[in-house]
């Protein structure tokens, strides 16, 4: 299942208060997840402040963490309906 992976990555990558990578940790290819993150702006925490005005310098929620996944989700359900 694609979305337990999405999970694992914004637990991962995107949760925490600090980043070492900020900007970087999302990989362009990979991952399907990889894609929908960028796609939607949930690629890092820079783009998560600009675009769904989640302050970084802070651990996400976890309603805020359940948001980006479903952001995710959403995504990535409209681009499988287009592929079927
Ligand atoms: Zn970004």
């Amino acid at each position: 299942m694609v979305i337990v992976h999405a999970g694992d990555f914004i637990a991962k990558r995107l949760a925490p208060a600090v980043l070492k990578n900020d900007g970087k940790q999302t990989p362009f290819r990979g991952h399907p997840v990889f894609v929908a993150q960028h796609a939607t702006a949930c690629c890092c925490r820079g783009c998560l402040e600009k675009w769904h005005r989640i302050p970084k310098g802070r651990a996400l929620t976890p309603d805020e963490e359940a948001y980006v996944l479903k952001v995710l989700e959403q995504w990535l359900h409209n681009e499988m309906s287009k592929l079927a």
